[in-house]
């Protein structure tokens, strides 16, 4: 006989990691209300408004602006196998781990894919990307926004510019930038933008806001070849997103409602209260941090404030101080990946866990334990 687990009751966390951080309590509540129909009238009004929302959050007028029904990961490949047809030339910039999940899926996509590295920790520097892209002439060029294992902020604000001088099309990563710091799609000429539910939205995993430009729909339009992926095919998602509402897939309701929440929130607040929110708590998390003598793996330029990454200090023990923090604090922080595996932690401040509560708990935690 199957012996039945008891209730769910997980011991408290507080999720000071590279995510997912923190529900807010007005998510959680958002998401207990009854199920709709993913076609009744007024579900389909409660995705013009997650949508417009989206918008201004993405700060774009893009049409096509919707959340993709799964992690951030399907926003990444939605805008890559779009947008690259076999043989195209990518262009994919890796300055950490998630570039170079981009650098694996545009491959998938039977791209010519020209890597462009940078060393972790440090940041592209415009002059070496306009050589790139006069050489190579591709017709997408990728790069991470916020990478978050090396806890760097990559400029793109004239990256779009510059791409679209040599005909290429800029797709960014904005997974853990969106809702932290500025994303600004129009302004800065960002053809295509995928982020997470997760983060700086305060809501659980699962759904990944996307964005394209009129110039992305256009390639999209131009294509010769049918999109691999029948889920993630923007030319059929699109009738249910856009214009006619038609059935494509059946959208997760309750993560709509939670999506809806999150960014009611975040233009409650205000973007640039929230961004400078961001920074005081960064701020004050860095000077604890330093006092206790870690140091920041990202060059001091261009350190995110929503994601600290730190050297582990010489003779802690990487595992024993994490689950330490776990099981005698409730608080999990992140360790390295990749190349910074057993060498970094990673400490969010993301979205509602941006507060000096947090910053306190997580500074005296860690005292103890690198005692
Ligand atoms: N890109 C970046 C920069 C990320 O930090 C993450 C996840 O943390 C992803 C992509 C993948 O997102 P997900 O894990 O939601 O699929």
């Amino acid at each position: 006989m199957t012996s039945i687990p008891g209730q769910l009751s997980p011991a408290p966390r507080l999720l000071l990691g590279p995510g997912p951080s923190d529900a807010h309590p007005r998510v959680l509540t958002a998401m207990t209300t009854p199920l709709l129909g993913h076609l009744d009238p007024q579900f389909l009004e409660i995705m013009n408004e997650t949508q417009t929302m989206l918008r201004a959050v993405y700060q774009t007028k893009n049409p096509l602006t919707f959340p993709v029904s799964a992690t951030g990961t399907a926003g990444m490949e939605t805008c890559l196998v779009n947008l690259i047809e076999p043989g195209d030339k990518a262009v994919i910039c890796t300055m950490g781990y998630f570039g170079n999940r981009m650098v694996d899926i545009a491959g998938r996509c039977s791209a010519q894919v020209t890597v462009k590295e940078a060393p972790w920790g440090q940041t592209f520097d415009l002059q070496v990307l306009r050589e790139t892209l006069q050489t190579v002439r591709p017709k997408v060029l990728g790069i991470v926004h916020a990478e978050t294992s090396t806890g760097a902020l990559q400029d793109i604000s004239e990256l779009g510019k510059l791409c679209h001088e040599f005909g290429a099309l800029l797709v960014t990563d904005c997974v853990t930038s969106l809702g932290c710091t500025p994303v600004k799609l129009d302004e800065w000429e960002v053809d295509a933008a995928f982020s997470c539910s997760q983060k700086g939205l305060s809501c659980p995993p699962g759904m990944s806001p996307v964005s394209f430009s009129p110039r992305a729909v256009d390639a999209l339009k131009a294509r010769k070849t049918k999109v691999q992926s029948w889920y993630l095919d923007l030319t059929s998602i699109m009738s249910y997103w856009g214009g006619d509402r038609a059935y494509h897939h059946t959208a997760p309701i309750t993560m709509v409602y939670a999506l809806r929440e999150g960014l009611r929130l975040v233009l409650e607040e205000g973007l640039e209260a929230r961004f400078a929110r961001h920074v005081r708590n960064h701020v004050a998390l860095k000077a604890g941090l330093e006092a206790l003598g870690l140091t920041y793996t990202a060059a001091a330029h261009c350190q995110l404030p929503q994601l600290n990454a730190v050297r582990i200090p010489e003779g802690a023990d990487d595992a024993a101080c994490r689950k330490r923090l776990l099981t005698e604090f409730g608080i999990e922080i992140g360790g390295g990946l990749g190349d910074f595996k057993g060498k970094a932690w990673r400490i969010g401040l993301m979205g509602q866990n941006s507060r000096p509560s947090c910053v306190f708990q997580v500074l005296a935690a860690l005292e103890v334990v690198l005692l």
